[in-house]
């Protein structure tokens, strides 16, 4: 299945152009500049105010919004979980997250992973393919429109390792951020990264507001290495290096994801160190009970949980426990995908 490219990532110069070749005055690059990004259209036939021809032109040339629902799941606290099918058939997630001051969409920058960190689905199975630019700004216009409302704040924690697709990234975070662009403040944007050094470096010199996350999980290099395969994994001196040039170049704050996983990385031992790591990086504590994958890691205890916070917290540390949203509808990180691609196989299984 060949896709259409999004509309949405097509730079000014090329539109003209592509109108230019159509014979169609230049007014008309404004007009559809703003269906896509002011009234954030999903289809060309929402563009009312352009030649029925034009409308179909692009349509056939261009996809308007590269992601179709292909599922969704909801919990009862205002979680929304997407499987969202892109133009050539993957699929990938985007969670809705309503808290009573903001609402919150997550989104993914690959399909799969190739981080492939074992407690992680969506790094079961290696990398397909990284999103395009497009790919990533239309995960946002999908869910302003599913919702009935824009959201304030994007977290890039869905599927995929970001900073191993900064060449799409960068590009769709300027179209989220820029006022004539979806208008978000680059402050409401946090990226996750599972400690990628020069992916670290280059989006600090990117020289925006952007908040960055540090998936840090283990508080050793040996506790890390259990977690994390070789292939993508800095020494984690160099990752708090980078971290901190990030905090001093962009003036943001650094946050610290931490996976709490029974008898693996939950000992107090390992809250110590952690309080040393995050004191010196100035660093707030998010906690997240592990999601349980079917792999071989199982969450810590309730009041496993709460005596690592509580420690944390007795330290002087800023630490939150992040409620497990989604967790009952499947929406840990990869796991909707995961269940449809092992459905997938087994039929495919079951049909050969
Ligand atoms: N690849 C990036 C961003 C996507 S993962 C990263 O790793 O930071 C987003 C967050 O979900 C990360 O902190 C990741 O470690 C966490 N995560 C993945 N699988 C999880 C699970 N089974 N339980 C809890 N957190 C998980
Ligand atoms: Fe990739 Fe992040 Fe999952 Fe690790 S936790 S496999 S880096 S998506």
């Amino acid at each position: 299945m060949t896709a259409r490219r999004p509309l949405r990532e097509i730079g000014q110069a090329e539109l003209a152009e592509w109108l230019a070749a159509r014979r169609q005055p230049a007014f008309r690059a404004k007009q559809i500049r703003e269906w896509l990004f002011a009234k954030q259209a999903l289809t060309a036939d929402e563009m009312t105010n352009l030649p029925a021809g034009l409308r179909a032109a692009l349509a056939e040339d261009f996809a308007i919004c590269s992601v179709t629902q292909a599922e969704v799941v909801q919990d009862g606290e205002g979680t929304t979980k997407w499987l969202l099918e892109l133009g050539d058939g993957e699929t990938i997630e985007a969670v809705l997250i309503r808290a009573p001051d903001r609402l919150t969409v997550c989104i993914s920058t690959q399909v799969g992973c190739p981080v492939r960190c074992s407690f992680c689905a969506s790094g079961r199975h290696g990398l397909v393919r990284d999103l395009s630019a497009g790919e990533i700004v239309d995960q946002v216009v999908f869910a302003n429109r599913a919702a009935g409302q824009r959201v304030d704040n994007i977290v890039v924690m869905g599927m995929g390792e970001p900073l191993l697709n900064l060449d799409a990234l960068l590009p769709a975070l300027d179209l989220i951020c820029a006022e004539e662009g979806l208008g978000i403040g680059a402050r409401h944007v946090t990226v996750s990264t599972s400690g990628i050094v020069p992916g670290i470096r280059r989006l600090a010199t990117a020289g925006r507001q952007w908040n960055l996350a540090l998936s840090l999980h283990g508080v050793t290099d040996a506790a890390r290495a259990r977690l994390i395969p070789p292939a993508h994994r800095y020494p984690l001196a160099e990752i708090l290096r980078a971290c901190r040039e990030y905090r001093e170049t962009t003036g943001r704050m650094v946050t610290l994801e931490y996976a709490l996983i029974a008898g693996e990385n939950d000992h107090a031992d390992d809250a110590r160190h952690l309080t040393r790591i995050a004191r010196d990086l100035h660093a707030k504590v998010n906690l997240i009970p592990c999601n349980a994958t079917g792999a071989a890691h199982r969450s810590s205890a309730a009041e496993q949980v709460r005596m690592f916070h509580e420690q944390l917290v007795a330290a002087g540390v800023q630490a939150t426990v992040r409620r497990r949203k989604g967790s009952d509808i499947q929406a840990a990180c990869g796991q909707l995908r995961a269940r449809r691609v092992n459905h997938d196989r087994n039929t495919q299984e079951t049909d050969e």
